[in-house]
């Protein structure tokens, strides 16, 4: 079964350490049980035992400590971390969000030529260190080229900071804060490190009500140092977009651990629930539903671990991760939101109640595609490459699954954040060609008639300048992208024909939706419009196949895990 179920865990592992560090962490939650889970989430609890467990078990030093640094076990390893952030999100997203803002912390300072602050960085996190990320101002949002941050140069080779940074996580209790501003002489971008005790740090408030700590801080004239700096200029920039491509990778995966954990609370309930003399998951609505989320969340998993695949093998000639990335992001988060609303949908009323991690789940699954980017700037990002995708594919060698104990070096390393149009592409239709099922031949169909919009009725530069329709235009290529890794992967998983031509069924109806959303844009011309309607099919019927995957892989979820109470 491709979906954790923590009780029964299997997942594959080359080194016994990198397992019993994930059993642990489940050790850990399940120890503590649902009803405490839940108690701390309504108290708003500071999840100091949490940290305390990471400190004892050294679990983000050994998570998220590169090669040379740290301990020998220490490495970025993104399968390893795959499942960590998987693992966090199917207990609580507040536990997630707290090594996820430690990782931001630490891109920059793992970037940086600092070597002292390297090293300094590395001991903080085997002490049991957490970390902020000071990126976001209260004014600016996604502007981050507005930072009102600054930095001043004292004269003597040292530096004041003043400004006032917001939504930091972390921001009351990090080891360092990695701040992004502007240099007040030059304009020129800076990356520095604060403390958050210092006397010249004012934690002003938690701007949030939650566990988390996601703070106002303000910086009074900070004294800085050269040892403080860790990039400057068009590095500081760079810093900042390569260490978003590594931490938003890990948001689709508290997606997919939210979701697994809704979806066993959600059919336990359905399942174990009678109306009017029959079960609930007996009415057909139900079925479709959660087949429908069953799907989706397996097609989640299957793209976001390909994706890795592709991190893990990135380098200075092969930047494909980039376009797969940012669709971990907006395209997994996106989905993670359609399964919670199919669940909730058949479980009403029980998923408001106060013992559920539904009712969390419900809130927090929100949170993911709004985070490190929404999904918008993620879709202005991923057009980007739509030109060399679909008609200048190279050839690249077959890419494995990369489960290996690697040390993931070149993601601290990225180099350039430039040239994002000139990246190129394996050819995507050798994945599409290699499943003959009906499903799979209907989005085939689709793509075709897309490509055919592209080259014979293409947007114009007018056109393009409108977002609302780029993004309409992003969304179809994002789903032959989708399509294709998650292809790729049921390939590696060996997974049944039936789920694959299932998973189709519901990315056929997907295109169709955004064809027609296209189609209803108001600037879309007569040629266009006719290109859309061309791309709207109907799934492949097939009741047998249906029941198959609902009787054979849905249903029997039902009462196979329960989180300790
Ligand atoms: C709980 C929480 C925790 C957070 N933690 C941190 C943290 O630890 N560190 C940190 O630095 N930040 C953090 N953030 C900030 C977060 O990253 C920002 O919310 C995010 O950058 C978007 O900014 P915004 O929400 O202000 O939206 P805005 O930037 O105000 O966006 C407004 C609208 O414009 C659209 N838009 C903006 N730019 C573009 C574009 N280029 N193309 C297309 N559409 C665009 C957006 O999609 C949105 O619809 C956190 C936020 C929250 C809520």
């Amino acid at each position: 079964m491709i979906l954790l179920d923590p009780k029964h865990h299997t997942r594959h592992y080359s080194d016994d350490a990198s397992r019993k560090l994930m059993l642990d962490v489940i050790d850990f939650f399940e120890t503590k049980g649902k009803r405490r889970l839940k108690e701390d989430y309504h108290a708003r609890v500071w999840y100091a035992d949490f940290l305390d467990f990471v400190r004892r078990k050294r679990v983000f030093a050994t998570m998220s400590t590169p090669a040379g640094y740290g301990a020998p076990d220490s490495r970025w390893d993104t399968w390893r971390v795959c499942e960590f952030a998987e693992i966090l999100g199917f207990y609580g997203l507040q536990y997630w969000y707290t090594w996820q803002v430690t990782v931001l912390v630490l891109g920059p300072i793992w970037m940086s030529a600092n070597e002292a602050l390297n090293e300094r960085t590395a001991r903080l996190l085997e002490e049991g260190g957490i970390f902020a990320f000071g990126l976001s101002e209260k004014a600016h949002g996604a502007d981050i080229y507005s930072t009102d941050m600054l930095v001043t140069p004292k004269g003597d080779g040292t530096y004041t900071a003043s400004g006032r940074k917001y939504y930091i996580g972390n921001g009351n209790e990090a080891a360092i804060v990695s701040t992004f501003g502007k240099m007040a002489d030059t304009g020129d971008y800076v990356f520095f490190a604060v403390d958050s005790k210092h006397e010249k740090y004012e934690c002003v408030q938690n701007v949030v009500a939650s566990q988390n700590f996601v703070s106002e801080f303000a910086l009074h004239d900070y004294p800085l140092t050269e040892a403080d700096i860790l990039s400057t200029g068009r590095r500081a920039w760079e810093t900042a977009l390569n260490t978003v491509n590594v931490g938003k990778y890990n948001l689709g995966w508290a997606s997919i651990g939210i979701c697994t954990h809704a979806l066993y609370e959600a059919i336990d309930h359905a399942a174990d629930r009678e109306l009017y003399g029959m079960r609930v998951t007996d009415f057909p609505h139900v079925k479709r539903m959660f087949v429908d989320a069953w799907t989706r969340l397996v097609a989640m998993k299957l793209f976001a671990l390909r994706a890795a695949d592709y991190m893990r093998s990135a380098s200075r000639e092969d930047r494909r991760y980039l376009l797969y990335n940012p669709m971990v992001k907006m395209k997994v988060t996106t989905q993670g939101e359609d399964v919670i609303n199919l669940l909730w949908d058949v479980i009403a009323a029980k998923g408001f109640e106060k013992d559920m991690y539904f009712e969390q789940a419900a809130v927090d699954i929100r949170a993911l595609p709004k985070l490190e980017g929404t999904v918008h700037v993620n879709i202005a990002l991923i057009v980007k490459f739509m030109a060399n995708y679909f008609f200048a594919p190279e050839e690249f060698p077959e890419l494995p699954r990369r489960d290996d104990e690697a040390d993931d070096a070149f993601l601290f390393d990225q180099g350039s954040t430039r040239g994002l149009g000139q990246i190129r592409f394996h050819d995507y239709r050798r994945a599409y060609e290699g499943f003959d099922l009906p499903n799979v031949r209907i989005f085939r169909e689709q793509i075709e008639a897309y490509r055919a919009l592209l080259t014979g009725a293409a947007p114009t530069a007018e056109q393009l300048k409108d977002v609302d329709l780029l993004l309409a235009v992003g969304e179809l290529f994002a789903l032959v992208v989708y399509g294709q890794l998650l292809l790729e992967n049921a390939r590696i998983y060996a997974v049944e024909d039936e789920v694959v031509d299932q998973i189709f069924d519901f990315m056929v109806r997907d295109f169709s939706k955004f064809a027609l959303e296209l189609h209803s844009k108001p600037s879309t011309t007569a040629p266009q419009m006719e290109a859309c309607l061309a791309m709207i099919r109907k799934p492949a019927v097939d009741e047998a196949r249906y029941q198959r995957v609902w009787e054979g892989h849905v249903l029997p979820l039902a009462g196979a895990y329960r989180m300790n109470e």
